[in-house]
């Protein structure tokens, strides 16, 4: 089965709604009740959205900050249900999620709008495009058309990716509970944003999530998204808790998020409160969007947030996008104990697998994250929860 792969991006005047030329994305949401909003003027309910940390209030006929959710009679509803603007076959470590089936592909797949509005986001044409006015043709799949072209491609996962993903919740937990009957992997890759509420929806059917930690800083998560940090930090919890696969993200922006002081704050409260197994994923800035001004990383600097990363006791680091050698040198995944190469990469391929059944093949120490190895828990319909922790038991085990 072939769904398209590249969307069409045009601008709009005046756009209406973002789920193609007709009623078709549309669909009852979840994670929301009536509100109480006593300034309303006479008619139908206002609602409140509990999807997102914004907790948007909308009054009928208004849409939520993301753009994709509307008050319609009084009932919350998403416009793009299955309405997909993208599907593409990623290398699953292009997540970036590197301890989870290292070497196979995730069928990735976004429909547009976002919560945030990152002024250096490499995807804003889709994600920013109810904001920004842009127009795109979507095409619809129904959840098991996803599911049958992930198969067909031989992927491994299906990946919730590209814009915010908990925007589509509707459609992700959908999609999920097909795609784990058919024993694939779901993984998310996301802002963090979701209340506690969305984590406790989508958990039980997401294996492992790679969550952005832009900052450690509330001020600038408040100037270059639009958000607040505690929620971040409230999810990124909460699916560790949950028992999902957490791998983190850094995109280091000069002048934003390079401050040394704050990456020690962020690496330490990673290795304290997730684990000093958990992935840390230290990424450079190209410039993009509203901040084409800016230049891009110096590899020393991501250099040197990684020095912090360890001197944290951060056991994995990954600098990412730094190329060439440097990466392939800095990708490779090490055993925490004895310091063996575990596993090898070039860019986003691996080059060399030396794990077995999960643990280091010199001292037999747990590699924690999820293997190919591993047995599938939850791959029922009905059996949510089992995330399949490949091989984690032991020291460090699956946190
Ligand atoms: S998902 Fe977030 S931004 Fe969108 S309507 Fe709900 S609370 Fe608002």
């Amino acid at each position: 089965m072939n769904l398209r792969r590249r969307p069409d991006v045009r601008h709009a005047a005046a756009p209406t709604r973002h789920g193609g030329d007709d009623e078709r994305g549309v669909a009852p949401a979840i994670l929301w009740s009536a509100a109480d909003d006593p300034h309303a003027p006479p008619g139908p309910a206002s609602v409140r959205c509990v999807l997102c940390a914004h907790r948007c209030l909308l009054r009928p006929g208004r849409r939520g900050i993301c753009g994709v959710r509307e008050n319609r009679d009084g009932k919350l509803v998403t416009l793009v249900y299955g309405e997909l603007v993208a599907a593409h076959l990623d290398p699953i470590e292009k997540k970036p999620l590197f301890h989870v089936l290292p070497g196979t592909t995730s069928y990735s797949i976004a429909t547009v709008g976002c919560p945030f509005r990152c002024g250096f986001c490499q995807n804003w044409e889709i994600a920013q495009a109810p904001r920004e006015g842009l127009r795109h043709t979507t095409f619809h799949a129904e959840p098991d058309e996803v599911v049958a072209a992930a198969l067909s491609a031989g992927a491994g996962s299906i990946a919730y990716t590209y814009v915010e993903p908990t925007i589509f919740a509707e459609y992700l937990v959908d999609v999920a509970r097909l795609a784990r009957r058919a024993g694939l992997r779901n993984v998310l890759v996301t802002n963090g944003y979701g209340t506690p509420e969305a984590v406790a929806a989508l958990a039980p059917w997401i294996d492992a999530a790679n969550v952005d930690l832009k900052g450690f800083d509330d001020a600038t998560y408040r100037r270059i998204c639009g958000a607040r940090l505690a929620p971040v930090l409230e999810t990124l919890a909460g699916l560790r808790a949950a028992g999902v696969w957490v791998e983190v993200t850094t995109l280091l922006i000069p002048g934003h998020t390079d401050d040394p002081s704050g990456l020690r704050s962020l690496t330490g409260w990673i290795a304290r409160e997730l684990g000093p197994e958990t992935p840390w994923h230290v990424s450079r800035f190209f410039p993009a969007y509203r901040f084409g001004h800016v230049h891009p990383t110096p590899i020393a600097t991501i250099r040197g947030a990684a020095a912090i990363g360890r001197a944290a006791g951060l056991a994995h680091v990954y600098p990412g996008n730094i190329g060439g050698a440097a990466e392939r040198e800095d990708g490779a995944t090490r055993c925490a104990g004895c310091g063996a190469t575990l596993i090898a990469r070039s860019a986003y391929h691996v080059t060399e697998m030396r794990l077995r059944a999960g643990a280091c093949p010199v001292c037999r120490r747990p590699l924690p994250g999820i293997w190919a190895d591993a047995a599938m828990d939850g791959a029922t319909d009905g059996a949510p929860g089992g995330t399949g922790a490949g091989a984690g038991a032991g020291a460090g085990g699956r946190r």
